[in-house]
């Protein structure tokens, strides 16, 4: 391997060494993934070249005090040479330390519950998926795994992952989100279904999915699908139509716990395995946070235009409170002649497949959302998320006034959580208007212990190298 001028070994990473076996074994990427994921036709002018990244993220990955970071290879960890494959085939050339420290615990026997936390962007995904295509007997035509997300866009990408890191074993799998099924569907014989909590036990409920040989059972973003606020109720009525008598392996993951799910978690998981991060640990360091003061609500949407060549860089991601804000601001932009998309709850099945498919293509740069995009989304090339609302908890709540709203900081790091992903820079622009979201503002840079720094509004140049130069 070759050093560069800062010492780091930039050439592929040694070959596994041949083993005496007739079947050669798996043999990790010679190229590490690079900024742009499967696609290098879509490098920016912000990631120059995919040689810089590799560089960068080979260096993260080596770095003790890196969430990337391992001392173990794969094949270290347990796995099937079939999964070997399918990790090595999507350009996965280490595990990181979720996957590293999660792995052997998950795959052990007798199976043991895992509540599983690291941070945004640090490959989670992979420990639960290779779990559960580990413990599937491909032999058998019966459902074995179910897997639950917060959002169908969440249930489609984790589908992919499974997919791709299955691609070397006989794996099928079928979805429970809305308008998935053909009509008349019988009976799902899939080994693994992805879904979401409503439609998992509208099937359940039709016989359509049999869970009686279910042995894995997986919560992602699983303090958002145990909050009693949310989604808890449906889940734990998945949870309870599950074998009894039978072990059933529980795996929570997120980047967040907060407290008042946390308790509710042990429950609902009992003798789990627990990886855990600390307060000051919840956040991922290579996105960097900013503000901007705008002068009332109307200001917002001008600074957000002035903002939209920065946006286009890469992709980005902003994030309103309500359906309707994103919709306006979309069609506001969209009839000024800029190129945006807005995404939401409200819109059906299929435009939001579409939406979020163009999304992730890089067919659309910009996408005008709300919390339905906040958790687990992983586009890679987004490199900005703003904050147009700030989120707040009890939103909703008509009892409880503005000014005395407290920020959500779950929600937060999620949604700046849409950047930096595995090891990459991102920025995140929170926009405050008046008295209140400062002080909301400021809530959150106390709890997360990193500041959130000014950008002027009114010298555009000046916020643009500030945010190339961090970038860069
Ligand atoms: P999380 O769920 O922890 O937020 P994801 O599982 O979505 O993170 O992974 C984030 C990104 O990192 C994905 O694009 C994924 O393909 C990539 N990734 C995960 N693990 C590895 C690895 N060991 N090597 C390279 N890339 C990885
Ligand atoms: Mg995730």
């Amino acid at each position: 391997m070759e050093k560069d001028a800062d010492g780091f070994y930039t050439g592929p990473a040694p070959a596994a060494k041949p083993k005496a076996t007739e079947e050669p074994a798996p043999e990790p990427p010679k190229d590490a993934p690079t900024a742009e994921g499967s696609k290098p036709g879509q490098a920016t002018d912000l990631i120059k070249s995919t040689f810089d990244v590799t560089v960068t993220l080979a260096d993260q990955q080596a770095d003790v005090n890196s969430p990337l970071y391992s001392a173990k290879t794969f094949e270290e960890l347990g796995l099937h040479a079939d999964l070997l494959k399918g990790l090595y085939d999507m350009g996965f050339s280490k595990p990181s330390k979720i996957q590293e420290r999660a792995l052997p615990l998950l795959l052990k026997d007798p199976p043991q519950n895992m509540i599983g936390q690291s941070q945004s962007g640090t490959g989670k995904t992979a420990a639960f998926v290779l779990t559960m295509l580990s413990r599937v007997d491909f032999n058998l035509n019966k459902t074995q795994a179910l897997c639950l997300a917060p959002t169908r866009e969440l249930a489609r990408q984790i589908m992919s992952v499974i997919v791709a890191m299955g691609k070397f074993t006989p794996v099928q799998t079928e979805y429970a989100i809305k308008d998935s099924l053909p009509k008349g569907a019988s009976r799902i014989t899939a080994h693994i279904v992805v879904g979401t909590p409503g439609t998992m036990i509208d099937l359940m409920r039709k016989r359509i999915l049999d869970t009686s040989d279910v042995k894995v059972f997986v919560l992602d973003e699983a303090d958002n699908m145990l909050d009693q606020d949310g989604l808890g109720d449906q889940t734990l009525r998945v949870k309870n139509s599950l074998p009894r008598g039978k072990p059933v392996q529980i795996i929570l993951f997120s980047a967040t716990f907060p407290d008042h799910v946390r308790n509710f978690a042990s429950k609902f998981a009992p003798n789990a395995n627990k990886i855990e991060l600390k307060q000051n640990e919840l956040s991922v360091d290579a996105i960097r946070q900013f503000y901007m003061d705008c002068k009332n609500e109307e200001h917002k949407y001008d600074i957000l235009v002035s903002l939209y060549s920065l946006l286009t860089i890469g992709q980005s991601i902003i994030f309103c409170e309500r359906k309707h804000t994103a919709d306006r601001v979309a069609q506001r932009m969209s009839s000024e002649g800029h190129k945006v998309a807005s995404l939401h709850g409200a819109k059906d099945t299929s435009e939001r497949d579409s939406i979020i498919d163009r999304f992730r293509e890089g067919l659309e740069k910009v996408l005008i959302t709300t919390n339905v995009m906040a958790r687990g989304i992983d586009v890679l090339q987004v490199n900005m998320v703003v904050n147009y609302d700030l989120p707040l908890l009890n939103e909703r709540d008509k009892s409880i006034s503005k000014s005395d709203m407290r920020p959500d900081l779950e929600t937060y790091i999620h949604r700046i959580g849409r950047t930096g992903r595995f090891g990459r820079k991102g920025i995140s622009v929170n926009f405050v208007h008046d008295q209140t979201t400062w002080k909301q503002m400021e809530q959150i840079e106390k709890a997360l212990g990193r500041q959130i720094i000014r950008i002027e509004t009114n010298d555009l140049d000046e916020m643009e190298e500030t945010m190339k130069k961090y970038l860069k």
